[in-house]
């Protein structure tokens, strides 16, 4: 039996677990990744953000395309070359995982190409036998395709985010099963690239984490681009019809309906990937939600095992994954990192317009009893905007009432997820709308617009102060 020994053992190489082995190793430890994935490289790189981002875009310049008489250009039939656009894509994608697995690979860790189970509270397995052995780990093993409790699920042909990002030609038409952030991106890249999409979604709104404006919003544009979207929908039971046809029977305003498709998209979340590592045996307790339960620092219910990224939780994106990654290494390390804290939260949906928040927002602030104040103002009234025809949305900032720090703001409208990032600035250095105030905006631009809700503010608060 083959024993090898580590300072730093990281379960999964994906964007947690790459980051947590390179702050680790710089301070000179003996660090190896075990990944057991058939490719390198994680979820973000393979088969989430960059790929799906790199088709939506082509689809939004698409889109854009076929508006070409509002801009002034002659009309054009244009329709999607799926093959080309997945073309780009894979050229995309490869030269990502290449560096991502040049860098795994560059001999600043030990690499183990395997699925690992833990034995003990010191010690891993391989698939091949091979014991290693640490005294500290890291469990970054990511997410799965999860299997809500929706009768028939489990025994339809249904799609999943996977098949939509490698599709070779545009399905007619397409169910999509949800509507959370990626539900809804992927729902509008397959209607613009030429399906007919209905989304059927239980929770009364789509995109049920963000502001009902916000929500409101894109089922707007959605509608208006020819998305059916049904909201507060209960799914009674789904039907494998024949070899392609699956059929969906559910109740809708109290009426029942049934529709048929050959394109199922299960677009109803994914759930941590924890099975089969032995978790229980060695004493690390999950949550409720079937996440790894953590401290501020990343420490599982096992002091010396840390746990980052998408098995643990609570927000499944990519920035967080890497800071709770970075954190883990430097507590593990003995250094004193900054707890995980949530408050600065930045989240972005790839819907065109883009949603966009950062930080509290009323309904936090509400339930926390902080004292705030809000406004906002509408991209049909902004000239950038206007000019560009990108009219829906609006944007809107909540400041703490006496002190006038910006604790929150909500973007919805063209570009929303690089506007957002001014404001996430001045969450982070608590700065106050006075400051921004203060701060140079250029004209024309679509980053202008905040000076509207941060005038009003200031103004507000002075004057109440
Ligand atoms: C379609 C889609 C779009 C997305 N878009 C965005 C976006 O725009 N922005 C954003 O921030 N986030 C986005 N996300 C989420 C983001 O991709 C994830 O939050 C992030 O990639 C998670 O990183 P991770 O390190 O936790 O896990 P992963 O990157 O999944 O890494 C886990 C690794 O662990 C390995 N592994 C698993 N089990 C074992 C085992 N037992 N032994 C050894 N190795 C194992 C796997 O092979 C894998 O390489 C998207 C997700 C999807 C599905």
């Amino acid at each position: 039996m083959i024993i090898k020994t580590f300072d730093f053992i990281v379960i999964g190489g994906g964007s947690a677990g790459y980051a947590a082995a390179r702050t680790f190793c710089e301070d000179g430890g003996k660090v190896a990744v075990v990944d057991g994935g058939d490719e390198l490289s994680g979820l973000c790189i393979l088969r989430g953000c960059m790929p799906s981002k790199t088709l939506i875009y082509s689809a939004e310049v698409l889109h854009l395309a076929k508006q070409g008489q509002v801009f002034g250009f002659e009309k054009r039939s244009l329709q999607a070359e799926m093959a080309v656009m997945q073309k780009r894509k894979r050229n995309i994608i490869s030269e990502f995982a290449d560096y991502r697995t040049g860098q795994l690979q560059d001999g600043r860790f030990s690499l183990f190409r395997a699925k690992a189970k833990f034995t003990g509270e010191n010690s891993v397995e391989l698939e091949d036998g091979t014991i290693l052995r640490a005294n500290k780990f890291l469990i970054s093993t990511g997410s799965k395709i999860s299997m809500p409790p929706v009768p028939g699920l489990d025994r339809v042909l249904f799609k999943t985010s996977d098949d939509v990002l490698d599709l070779s030609e545009v399905p007619e038409e397409v169910i999509v099963l949800g509507g959370g952030i990626v539900a809804c991106e992927l729902a509008q890249f397959l209607s613009r690239v030429g399906a007919r999409v209905t989304i059927l979604q239980r929770s009364n709104h789509i995109l049920k984490e963000f502001p009902q404006a916000a929500s409101t919003c894109i089922h707007e544009k959605f509608t208006e681009e020819g998305i059916t979207v049904k909201t507060g929908v209960s799914i009674e039971n789904l039907d494998q019809v024949d070899e392609q046809t699956i059929r969906v029977n559910y109740l809708h305003d109290g009426e029942k309906n049934s529709l048929e498709t050959k394109f199922l998209f299960h677009a109803l979340g994914r759930s941590p990937a924890v099975d089969n590592l032995n978790l229980e045996g060695i004493g690390v307790d999950l949550a409720e939600s079937g996440h790894i339960e953590t401290n501020p620092f990343q420490q599982t219910s096992v002091s010396h095992i840390y746990a980052a990224g998408d098995c643990a939780g609570p927000h499944e994106i990519v920035h967080v994954a890497i800071r709770q990654g970075e954190t883990a290494a430097m507590h593990a390390l003995g250094q004193k990192p900054e707890p995980l804290c949530y408050d600065h939260l930045l989240g972005v949906v790839f819907t065109d317009p883009q949603v966009a928040s950062i930080g509290l927002l009323p309904e936090e602030l509400d339930k926390r009893g902080i004292e705030y104040l809000s406004a906002d103002y509408p991209f049909d009234d902004h000239g950038k905007s206007i000019l560009m025809e990108a009219k829906h949305g609006y944007v809107a900032v909540h400041a703490d009432k006496t002190t006038g720090v910006v604790l929150g703001a909500e973007c919805v409208g063209k570009d929303a997820g690089e506007l957002i990032h001014t404001l996430s600035i001045a969450v982070s250095l608590k700065a106050t709308v006075h400051q921004l105030a203060k701060a140079d905006w250029y004209h024309p631009t679509l980053s202008e617009i905040w000076t509207y809700p941060i005038e009003d503010l200031a103004e507000l608060i002075s004057s109440s102060a």
